[in-house]
């Protein structure tokens, strides 16, 4: 009747009590400690049958350890012996009784079946971690709006171009750019139709792109963009001034007449770069130049002239 109960009744009310709790955690937790006991418990009531026994015992800490680490394991063992004491109580204790065949060839399945199961479990787990911590992995880098990387993510791998290209030469160019007068999208559309215009922008931008080119939402209105690889200065220009007409040309709204355009501002990585945070001023200061002489243009930087050297005087 009780290995009725254990091996029949048990493991549908311990699930059914784990799939009813909100956080199942604790429940299965008790459920593996049940199981402990009950694996102890049966001990003295087959006198200890040697290989019955340990695969018994194995089973269960391979369960505790596998589930909840040493932890479990200790606790798990410390209850087994609970058990052992009650069975040992009802059926006494005897010597260990040797394996004959019948048992060794009930106990098989288990020895070989259950470990494999186990196996694969642990094997699923960690596959399903790995995919999840990927997931996550991604969601961090990219940007909610528009589904661009993010600024994070963009200066990251911008800091690791800009050591790679120390340490291999090579080129690449930055490139900055923002929207002219948004402000009044907002102002007279509503910020949602603002933020749909974004969005429509991006995957115009990125539909552009080579699959190689970094794409980021910068800031609000702001879009970063690294053009790799081996991009000079010239070719990445012709390509900006293609993005700037595309923006140009574009219906971006059902809902204003207007038309959208975008300033540039391109920086490319050469040896007077001194650090990653160099080279995106230098491209600011080439997009606040756009900005300045009339928005609606791609600039490319221009490092100051050096100042000229004092002339020499005689005497
Ligand atoms: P310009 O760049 O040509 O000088 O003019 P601007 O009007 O675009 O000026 P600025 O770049 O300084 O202003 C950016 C505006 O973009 C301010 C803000 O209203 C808007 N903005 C920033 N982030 C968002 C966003 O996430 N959604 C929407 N809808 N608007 C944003
Ligand atoms: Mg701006
Ligand atoms: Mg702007």
């Amino acid at each position: 009747m009780a290995l009725a109960v254990h091996g029949f009744a048990w493991p549908h009310f311990a699930y059914w009590r784990s799939r009813r709790a909100a956080d199942p955690r604790p429940v299965e937790y008790r459920n593996l400690l049940v199981d402990s006991v009950a694996g102890g418990f049966w001990l003295p009531l087959m006198h200890f049958n040697v290989l019955p026994s340990v695969v018994v015992v194995t089973m269960l800490c391979l369960n505790n350890i596998a589930l909840g680490g040493w932890r479990l394991l200790l606790r798990g063992l410390g209850v087994q012996l609970a058990g052992l004491a009650l069975g040992a109580l009802i059926a006494g204790v005897s010597p260990p009784r040797a394996t004959g065949m019948r048992e060794l060839l009930f106990s098989l399945p288990f020895l070989v079946v259950y470990p494999l199961l186990v196996g694969n479990l642990t094997y699923r787990l960690a596959q399903r971690l790995d995919t999840d911590k990927r997931k996550l992995l991604n969601l961090s880098r990219v940007d909610p709006l528009t589904g661009l990387w993010n600024r994070a993510y963009w200066l990251e791998r911008t800091r690791e171009e800009f050591s790679r290209y120390r340490r291999r030469g090579g080129a690449a160019v930055m490139v900055l750019g923002d929207v002219d007068h948004f402000k009044r999208i907002n102002d007279q559309y509503g910020h949602g139709q603002g933020d749909r215009v974004l969005r429509r922008l991006a995957e115009l931008l990125r539909a552009r792109l080579r699959i190689s080119d970094l794409l980021c939402r910068y800031g609000g209105e702001e879009f970063a963009l690294l053009l790799l690889p081996d991009t000079d200065g010239a070719g990445a220009l012709a390509m900006v001034e293609q993005l700037r007409i595309a923006v140009q040309e574009a219906s971006l709204s059902p809902v204003f007449p207007e038309r959208l355009t975008m300033s540039f501002g391109l920086a490319q990585l050469d040896a007077a770069v001194a650090d990653p945070a160099a080279w995106i001023e230098a491209a600011d200061t080439a997009l606040y130049q756009a900005k300045r002489s009339g928005r609606n243009r791609a600039l490319v930087y221009q490092p100051p002239a050096a100042a000229p050297a004092a002339e020499p005087r005689d005497g």
